[in-house]
């Protein structure tokens, strides 16, 4: 007997019939004699939803408000999903984030975990019900107010319970049959990959792989709970995320180990060079022009955008024009970021001195993503020959030890994610499932 979280995605429960599906596989779990704790997204596309009626009445919804919108999302998948497993015979109680005892601080839309104290969760499984704890959502206690950990947060709430509980595994059920070497909604011939690290994974999410959250993968690392991504629609054996490559499988329930066995969807025993080709739509670049090229300007520039609150990602600044001393900085940040930051930009314009400011929210990021690139040469050249043959233009570069990143036309993207993919030899003969989910 095992304890397992298993955390099923929007698209997983987008109507009835699919929590249903979905009730059917935990009641199961749980007959199996497993002990089963049950994290659940709001249904289909609810949270873009909520977020498209709240952009109707305000441009600048209250960060407070919104947080208590959002969690009504998760509210109703929860008790219907203990409906339906109650309706099967199996009992099932559901949870807010509140009532789980998920903690966090007061950053509402971007709340950190602080503290998971699962005494009622406990409770439940001792008496031999399945826990179902709505998923991205928490509260912080100095205001008693609930929080929201941010989107794509449920699979941190799982992770959380499951390093909380001391969980066998972490099942994360989607809409694809696991990790694979690009989103297979842009690359139909990417490859399931059996195993993938921690260190991996965490920069494919920080690239934009949305198929985990990466604080997810953040919180997994740290209390070494192996994750385990799944379809919820066709139960096959998914990928498992863990720490270094060995030999062993922590994280497959016996089950599983002998289909993983059966069906040898991947071979474990090399680690490959590259990981994955991931992307990201959801950056915007700022270029402030004509800056003076004296010392200790780039630090108030980026101080003035850090007090914005706006994370940035690249940058890049150009040689300074001889004759006028005078250069340029670019750089990237969420989009959602973008006005706060540009507002207080164009405040600080004369303290800062520079001409003007342009914005461009038509970039896309590619980023190609493995543990073996530090040790063979010629990733990035091979990596740049594949957008020159594709005949796509890169606008901004940055490397970290196990991956390399460009900027592209946003149009342009896709056809980039697949030349990369191709010129580094990971389309499969197969084609991959998208089960479900719209793409949103
Ligand atoms: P859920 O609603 O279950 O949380 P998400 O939409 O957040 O699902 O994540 C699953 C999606 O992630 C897939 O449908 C796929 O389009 C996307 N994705 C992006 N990169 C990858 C990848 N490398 N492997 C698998 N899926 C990926
Ligand atoms: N419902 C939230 C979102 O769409 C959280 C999640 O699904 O993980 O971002
Ligand atoms: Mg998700």
């Amino acid at each position: 007997m095992a304890l397992i979280v298993q955390k099923y995605g929007g698209s997983s429960v987008s109507d009835a019939a699919s929590i249903q599906r979905v009730a059917r596989r935990i009641a199961q779990t749980r007959l199996a004699g497993n002990d089963v704790v049950v994290v659940v997204s709001a249904m289909g596309d609810t949270t873009d939803e909520l977020i498209d009626l709240a952009a109707q009445l305000t441009s600048a919804p209250p960060t407070r408000e919104m947080d208590i919108l959002l969690t009504a999302g998760e509210r109703i998948s929860m008790s219907l999903l203990a409906m339906a497993i109650d309706a099967l015979g199996v009992k099932a109680r559901s949870y807010t984030g509140q009532q789980a005892g998920l903690i966090t601080d007061a950053e509402y839309g971007r709340a950190k975990i602080i503290d998971v104290v699962p005494g009622r969760i406990q409770k439940a499984l001792d008496k031999g019900m399945v826990a179902i704890v709505a998923g991205f959502q928490g509260v912080n206690t100095e205001t008693n107010d609930v929080t929201t950990l941010g989107r794509g947060g449920s699979d941190t709430t799982a992770v959380a319970f499951a390093a909380a509980l001391g969980a066998d595994v972490c099942e994360i059920y989607t809409d694809v049959d696991g990790i694979f070497t690009a989103d297979p909604r842009i690359v139909p011939t990417a490859r399931q990959v059996a195993r993938i690290t921690y260190n991996e994974m965490l920069e494919m999410a920080a690239s934009g792989a949305k198929v985990l959250a990466l604080r997810c993968v953040e919180y997994g690392r740290r209390y070494g709970v192996p994750i385990h991504v799944r379809s919820s629609f066709s139960g096959r054996v998914g990928t498992l995320v863990t720490d270094e490559l060995g030999t062993g499988i922590p994280g497959l329930l016996p089950q599983d180990a002998q289909a993983a066995n059966e069906a040898k969807n991947g071979d474990d025993m090399e680690a490959p060079i590259i990981s994955g080709v991931a992307h990201d739509r959801t950056e915007a670049k700022i270029t402030v022009v004509g800056l003076p090229d004296v010392p200790g300007t780039a630090a108030r520039l980026f101080e003035i955008v850090a007090i914005s609150g706006a994370n940035i990602d690249m940058i890049v600044q150009n040689v300074s024009a001889q004759q006028t001393g005078l250069t340029d900085i670019s750089f990237t940040l969420p989009a959602a970021d973008a006005p706060a930051a540009i507002e207080a930009l164009t405040k600080a314009r004369a303290d800062i001195g520079f001409d003007e400011l342009l914005f461009d929210d038509q970039i896309g990021k590619l980023s190609l993503v493995g543990a073996g690139m530090k040790s063979s040469p010629g990733i990035s050249a091979k990596l740049f020959g594949a957008l020159r043959d594709a005949g796509i233009n890169i606008e901004m570069i940055t490397t970290s030890e196990i991956r390399i990143s460009v900027v592209t036309r946003a149009e342009e993207l896709d056809s980039a994610v697949r030349a990369v993919h191709s010129a580094f030899g990971l389309d499969s003969d197969g084609q991959a499932v998208v089960y479900g989910g719209t793409g949103r």
